[in-house]
């Protein structure tokens, strides 16, 4: 018998229609012999709603908080009444949303009693998004005469640091837990359902796994029961050889290999964040994006290289907007030990992630590329910190400029692959900023001024004939 966990993300359960569209997926097959897991993120847009929420309670906003509960409450009342036909079944649920409400109410009046929201707190008040769309999709499924169970990811047993908004599972405990608590209900065909994104420290106050973390969920899920495929259901059909709306003719990716799919995560496609991916790239389980919209349609399958072997050399291409580029330069570098390290300091302090670097032999500049929206905070640390201070004595930015980013497995050790793309963006007339090739060889990524970057990815997509690749 097949084990598959199946993670909803948001957009899939954004109406009551949708919930039950997704409980038919999910009875359909377990109706077909399958066990199946539910893995279950918050309804459309709710964790957003409920950061506000948190700031504008810390802000002692107490009529928004007010109008808030009743917002939630209609919408999730609103989902229930669709989902679920079967009166008994239905007043149970919206006696769950009510009394979570109640809480979610008293717990944001606390905030602003104190007017303090602290990373632990907040991290409370975004886990009821998954607290509110668990029991729906339990409702749901048991509407259609199925055996389930709904549990948060704490009470399944998911144990991580107390690292805030970012939690790490403990792997061992997690895993151990995990098995022991669910691996019961499988054997009982019960269909657990499991708040995404939810777990909690070892002395049980609730963490969450990060933004986007129900991914994470479904994979510590699927590498505890040891299943055979783990099904990630979103509103597209899979990956994509880049944004259709620069090329229309995209074409959906078939098969990725880990690797890929962690490359392609971190360059916003709507992929798996990487850090979920780790988990099951351990234990080899394939994992799957599909629509819950196509069902019909297979998805793109991400999976151990020696499986998603295809013979492009080049499978995607992404095109990264909002960033901006430093250029920190000064002949006073050269050969200065430290130099480097100061810049990377002054950023990391000041929380500035850097996203792409580049420098060369001369080492009398560094490019550095950032979020735009950081650039401001960036330059006045980097100018108040180096400038005067010897060895560096210019610090420029480019705030028009945008990343792409050219990904696939077998780039690596196949010669040729950059001339092609340097000399199919140059054939435009566009002028490359900056580029950066790690050796593992798994993506070529540079900078050009924001007008050119459609243009370039249609270049790179065309010289590649990614619109014409095999399905
Ligand atoms: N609801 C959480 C978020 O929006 C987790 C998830 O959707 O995976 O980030
Ligand atoms: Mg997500």
């Amino acid at each position: 018998m097949k084990k598959i966990v199946m993670k909803f993300g948001g957009t899939s359960l954004a109406t009551g229609e949708n919930i039950r569209c997704v409980a038919n997926l999910v009875a359909d097959s377990a109706k077909q012999g399958c066990s199946v897991i539910v893995v279950v993120s918050a309804l459309n847009h709710t964790t957003d709603d409920l950061c506000d929420a948190a700031e504008q309670a810390k802000k002692r906003n107490e009529a928004y908080i007010r109008k808030f509960k009743q917002k939630m409450l209609e919408k999730h009342s609103a989902a229930a009444l669709k989902a679920i036909k079967n009166k008994g079944v239905l007043q149970e649920i919206e006696q769950i949303i009510k009394k979570t409400l109640d809480e979610l109410e008293k717990v944001l009046t606390g905030i602003s009693y104190v007017g303090e929201l602290t990373p632990k707190s907040r991290d409370f008040v975004v886990s009821f998004g998954e607290r509110l769309s668990a029991p729906l999709v339990w409702g749901a499924l048991r509407d259609l005469k199925l055996e389930s169970q709904w549990v948060t990811g704490k009470e399944a047993g998911i144990v991580t640091d107390a690292n805030f908004g970012e939690a790490s599972p403990l792997m061992n405990v997690t895993m151990h837990q995990l098995r022991e608590r669910i691996g019961p209900l499988l054997e009982k065909q019960v269909v657990p359902v499991v708040s995404g994104y939810i777990a909690a420290t070892q002395d049980g106050v609730v963490t969450t796994l990060g933004r986007g973390g129900s991914d994470y969920t479904a994979t510590l899920l699927a590498a505890a029961l040891a299943v055979d495929e783990v099904w990630i259901w979103t509103d597209v059909d899979g990956l994509m050889t880049t944004d259709p709306k620069i090329i229309p003719s995209a074409k959906m990716l078939p098969e990725l290999s880990y690797q890929e799919a962690a490359e392609m995560a971190i360059f916003g496609a709507k992929a798996m964040h990487p850090r979920a991916l780790e988990p099951i790239m351990k234990e080899s389980i394939p994992a799957r994006i599909r629509n819950v919209f196509n069902p019909e349609n297979p998805g793109t399958l991400i999976a151990k290289a020696q499986t998603a072997k295809r013979t492009e050399v080049v499978k995607a291409i992404a095109l990264i907007k909002d960033v901006a580029m430093i250029n920190v330069s000064g002949a006073g570098m050269v050969g200065a030990p430290g130099s480097y390290a100061k810049i990377f300091d002054v950023l990391g302090k000041n929380n500035v992630n850097i996203m792409m670097i580049s420098t060369a032999v001369s080492e009398a500049n560094i490019s550095l590329i950032i979020r735009r929206s950081l650039l401001g905070r960036a330059l006045s640390t980097l100018e108040i910190v180096l400038l005067g201070r010897g060895s560096i004595s210019e610090v420029t930015a480019e705030d028009d400029v945008c990343v792409i980013a050219v990904m696939g497995a077998n780039m690596k050790g196949t010669l040729g692959v950059a001339s092609r793309i340097f000399t199919a963006v140059a054939r435009k007339g566009i002028n490359i900023r900056m580029i950066a090739q790690g050796s593992s060889e798994l993506n070529v990524s540079f900078v050009v001024k924001e007008k050119d970057g459609e243009v370039a990815v249609r270049a790179i997509h065309e010289e590649f004939k990614l619109d014409k690749a095999p399905r």
